[in-house]
């Protein structure tokens, strides 16, 4: 049994918690909030997307974006930063963006996919967490352009799982749709893919934390350094509140890692992928979708989640900033009523914006960080929710000497 400290209280590092405990080892969680799920896995859009994982970067992918850049409500924004971080982030993302590069980032991470599916299904089992809004409605991913449309059906991949649906057949699955009109072109489905409220999970999960005895917690706590022995091996943190020695430590703090990392002289190819979300209450009379639907030209994704419509869209490169930006938000707003507009009582809708912790090929990174011991849950981007009880799994067996239960090849620093 070791102890292990884990830095960060998202959903990344609560269920990095979890499955360590599972494994017999001690746990202390630190985080620098007074409360668990403030960062990225606060008010995200609460897709547990299993099979509809490939990444951003893809082949034609660099031209798209230089189409939507010119559109003021397009889904991307570029604020060009005096940043080596930035640049070498978009140089190795476009070195990324080729198809056998993506089909091969797409392979791996459907194997994460299935394997969270799986570990999710064992965790609700054991700490039965019955307050997170949790549905498998499916999602149906509608396209708008008939020749993307027809791309992506000839590329799907025989499985039968997916299904390749016309206008009608769209609306005949989600009724909601009906207002879009005939923008849409058609859509695939993907059965059982599921919903739930992160913020939810976050806090239930971290209150069973609590109830077992080798969990301890520290909030508002924020990381200053870590611990080192004669020998250079990591053995802990320093915060305000005082030391906290380990056996194991585990970097899981979102974006913050990468400053976490350079100061313990690891480079961790993390960038913000900025992210907005609104989240609108249902009222009587109104028609939200019930299946889960992504806007795949827009990038705007809808998900019932109770009784609110959450609504998560765009990808601002735009550094550190996770401040609210007036203009971006109306744009949403603009989107979203013209497709959904009964869905939701939009004008009392709840904007939030999120930083994801985005790596070039969309890939996780997980395991050992060449600082011995220092491991690394990081990086999960527009899927950390999805991927998080599969990392969670990965790096508690990597921490306990074992083999990871996936190939980890294209899953490491
Ligand atoms: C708009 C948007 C929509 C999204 N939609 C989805 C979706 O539908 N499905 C999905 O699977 N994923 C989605 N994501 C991605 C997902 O939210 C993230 O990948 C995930 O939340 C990352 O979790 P994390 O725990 O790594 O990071 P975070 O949730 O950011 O947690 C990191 C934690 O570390 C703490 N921390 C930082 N520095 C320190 C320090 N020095 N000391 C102590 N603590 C520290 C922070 O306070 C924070 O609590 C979305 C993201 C955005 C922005």
């Amino acid at each position: 049994m070791k102890h292990c400290v884990v830095i960060g209280g998202g959903v990344v590092g609560l269920t990095t918690a979890w499955a360590l405990l599972e494994r017999g080892h001690g746990v202390t969680l630190v985080e620098r909030e007074p409360e668990v799920a403030q960062g990225a896995s606060r008010a995200n859009g609460g897709q547990l997307s299993y099979r509809y994982v490939s990444p951003l970067a893809d082949a034609g992918v660099p031209l798209k974006a230089l189409r939507w850049l010119l559109d003021p409500d397009g889904p991307l924004r570029f604020k060009p930063e005096a940043s080596w971080a930035q640049w070498s982030w978009l140089i190795a993302f476009l070195r990324n963006c080729r198809g056998p590069v993506n089909r091969r980032t797409t392979e791996r991470l459907l194997a994460l996919g299935a394997y969270s599916q799986a570990s999710f299904a064992r965790l609700q089992a054991e700490a039965r967490l019955d307050a997170i809004a949790l549905r498998a409605p499916g999602k149906l991913v509608v396209y708008r352009k008939p020749a993307e449309f027809a791309r992506v059906a000839a590329r799907m991949n025989g499985s039968g799982v997916e299904q390749a649906m016309s206008h009608d057949d769209c609306v005949a699955l989600e009724p909601a749709l009906a207002d879009a009109g005939s923008a849409l072109a058609g859509g695939i489905f993907t059965p059982g893919e599921a919903v739930a409220d992160c913020h939810a999970f976050c806090t239930q999960l971290h209150e069973r934390l609590r109830q077992h005895e080798g969990f301890r917690g520290r909030l508002g706590a924020a990381v200053e350094g870590l611990l080192r022995d004669g020998q250079g091996r990591v053995r802990g943190v320093r915060t305000a509140a005082g030391e906290v020695a380990a056996d194991a430590t585990v970097l899981a703090a979102g974006l913050h890692s990468r400053a976490l990392a350079a100061a313990a002289g690891v480079a961790l190819p993390l960038y913000p992928l900025k992210g907005y979300s609104l989240t609108a209450p249902i009222q009587a009379g109104h028609l939200p979708p019930e299946v889960s639907v992504t806007d795949f030209e827009k990038k705007i994704l809808y998900a019932r989640i109770g009784q609110e419509l959450r609504v998560a869209a765009m990808v601002d490169l735009v550094g550190d900033d996770a401040g609210l930006d007036a203009g971006r938000l109306a744009s949403l707003q603009r989107s979203v009523r013209a497709t959904f507009p009964n869905a939701a009582d939009y004008d009392r809708a709840t904007p939030w914006a999120g930083l994801r912790p985005a790596t070039p090929s969309g890939a996780p990174i997980l395991g050992a960080s060449g600082q011995p011991g220092l491991w690394l849950n990081v990086g999960h981007g527009a899927l950390g929710f999805t991927f998080s009880f599969a990392t969670a799994n990965i790096l508690a067996e990597l921490v306990s000497g074992r083999n990871s239960p996936l190939p980890l090849d294209g899953l490491t620093l």
